[in-house]
């Protein structure tokens, strides 16, 4: 039997959770403000839901794939340990997530991804910014060095 590896939507959207062995991390349960939602949780957890701390060296690793994807900078600390905490289950867990940059990350580690609402993604992307006036590429900022124009988010290829 697998573990599923829970971010916040979980616990937000999830029904039916208290049938799966859940792990979260503790930043996410902090992140639990509705009643509804401390409540999923307080039940999963009397049917053995466990809450770990991520384990660093998971973690680093989580850093260096995501800034390859180019999803670091929509990535949330919460959103590196839950990352952290699937990679250390890799093999044996499902990581539970809506999150879009999360999800991408995972599929390019190896890890198992199942969506708690949307429709999940199919192919690991790489970003790249794309200024919007003079659409030249770059790998990183906000201001095209060239033209001064804003730049954007655009997938560049998949890996
Ligand atoms: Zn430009």
């Amino acid at each position: 039997m697998e573990y599923y590896i829970a971010d916040s939507a979980v616990f937000i959207m999830g029904t039916g959770i208290e049938a799966y062995r859940i792990i979260t991390i503790p930043s996410v349960t902090d992140e639990l403000k509705s009643n509804e939602a401390s409540m999923r949780f307080e039940l999963a957890r009397e049917n053995g839901a466990r809450v770990e701390i991520p384990d660093a060296d998971c973690r680093e690793d989580v850093l260096k794939t995501a800034k390859h994807t180019k999803d670091i900078e929509e990535l949330s600390s919460t959103d590196l340990d839950i990352l952290a905490k699937a990679l250390e289950y890799k093999g044996i867990s499902i990581l539970m997530t809506d999150d879009y940059a999360v999800q991408n990350v995972a599929r390019a580690m190896g890890i198992k991804v199942r969506s708690v609402v949307q429709k999940k993604i199919k192919d690991v992307l790489v970003w790249q910014k794309e200024c919007v006036g003079c659409r030249r590429r770059f790998e990183s900022g906000d201001i095209c060095p060239v033209c001064g124009s804003s730049l954007k988010k655009r997938r560049k290829r998949k890996i």
